[in-house]
């Protein structure tokens, strides 16, 4: 009900967003959570929901490592709690195309077990026994046995009723286009009214046009296949592939389909699907699993990432203020839910933002 105080808004129900809101009513302060859609309907229910740090983090990316391999080591922990969230300790490979990429896959091996992780190197026979399905021609890959993969729709779920169950309350299609404070007040602005609070935490991802952050979010889309599964487990795990001409793709089982991905295009707030993005996906797709050709397309769609200029993510507190941003989860939003929801929450109610997160707050970088 507009005009209604709340003790903290939440404003925008993503991966962040819904993981913050169920971890401040765990602490006995459930928020108000605005969306401009329905919760979920931004990058959240887009994604892969791979929670891959081996495979994620680039070379000088070790702050970013450090957080994600944290974040994943919670999801058992969350998935007890939270219920059937499709999580799968399945652990994740990534594969080399071609000969000519085997350097760079290698390398990148070299780098994951430098940084303590456990990555197994796999020739192609090796390889093979595990992935039966693949194309005779790839020489060589990887194994992640830590990494896995749950079902967004599934976690979105459990997390606004979680977070409901403990006093949360949900405003969808309800777009906050300013945020102003007066005294110790907030007041949102919505299309029905305005709203009061005393503590704003606006994790937006990329936000509705016309409502203006004080810094820039870069949308990266993600173009995205369903197809039906040949057979249930035919694939055990997601597999990554690289390859110099084609780019990069993935492929995830889900329960009775598989997701193929995902493009990563600057095109601005354009969602759409293009035949270019598809065309690169599924020729991806078809070179490393040659008897996927003949599988039903279920479902297309296309995800906006929110990234920041520097690519990493964006913990903002305005000095002096109750008001905090979130941003740039970019590619691991998914991955990163669990530390955001339990760090934002202690930044939030103890005033201190958890060493982890801490090289990704705006005074330090
Ligand atoms: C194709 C694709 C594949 C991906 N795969 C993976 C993966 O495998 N693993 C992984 O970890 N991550 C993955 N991601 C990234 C992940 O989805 C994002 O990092 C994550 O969703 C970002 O969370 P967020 O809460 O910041 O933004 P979002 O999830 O986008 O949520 C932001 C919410 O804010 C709302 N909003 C915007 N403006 C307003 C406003 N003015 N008022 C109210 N509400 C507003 C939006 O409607 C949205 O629901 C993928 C993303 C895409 C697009």
């Amino acid at each position: 009900m507009p005009g209604k105080a709340a003790e903290v808004a939440v404003v925008g129900a993503g991966a962040a967003g819904l993981a913050i809101a169920w971890q401040l009513a765990k602490q006995g302060h459930p928020p108000y959570v605005f969306d401009a859609r329905g919760a979920g309907e931004g990058a959240m229910t887009a994604s892969a929901g791979m929670l891959s740090p081996a495979y994620e983090a680039e070379f000088e990316e070790l702050s970013l490592l450090r957080a994600m391999l944290t974040s994943r080591q919670r999801y058992p922990e969350w998935a007890a709690e939270l219920g059937d969230i499709g999580y799968r300790p399945s652990g994740t490979y990534e594969l080399a195309l071609m000969p000519e990429d085997v350097p760079y896959v290698q390398r990148r091996v070299a780098f994951e077990q430098a940084q303590g992780l456990t990555v197994e190197w796999l020739e192609g026979a090796a390889l093979r026994k595990r992935l039966p399905h693949i194309s005779p021609r790839i020489p060589a890959g990887s194994f992640a046995p830590d990494e896995g993969h749950i079902v967004p729709e599934y976690l979105r779920d459990r997390l606004v009723e979680a977070a409901q169950k403990l006093g949360a309350v949900f405003h969808s299609h309800t777009p906050i286009m300013r945020v102003e404070c007066t005294g110790s007040t907030y007041y949102l602005h919505g299309p029905a009214g305005v709203y009061e609070a005393e503590v704003v935490i606006l994790c937006v991802g990329v936000p509705t046009e016309g409502l203006e952050l004080p810094f820039r979010v870069y949308p990266v889309r993600g173009q995205m296949v369903a197809i039906e599964a040949p057979a249930p487990d035919w694939l055990p795990a997601p597999v990554r592939y690289f390859n110099r001409m084609m780019g990069y793709g993935y492929a995830v089982p889900k329960p009775g389909y598989i997701i193929l991905g995902g493009t990563a295009e600057e095109k601005g707030l354009d969602p759409s699907l293009t035949v270019g993005g598809l065309l690169d996906i599924l020729r991806r797709a078809y070179f490393v699993f040659p008897d996927l050709y003949e599988s039903r397309i279920l479902r297309t769609w296309a995800g906006l990432r929110p990234a920041t200029e520097a690519r990493v993510p964006l913990f903002y507190k305005v000095p002096g203020q109750r008001l905090y941003y979130v941003n740039g989860l970019y590619r691991n939003g998914i991955l990163l839910a669990p530390l955001v929801g339990e760090g934002v929450t202690r930044w939030v109610l103890e005033g201190q933002l958890p060493d982890l997160l801490h090289p990704f707050s705006v005074e330090r970088l």
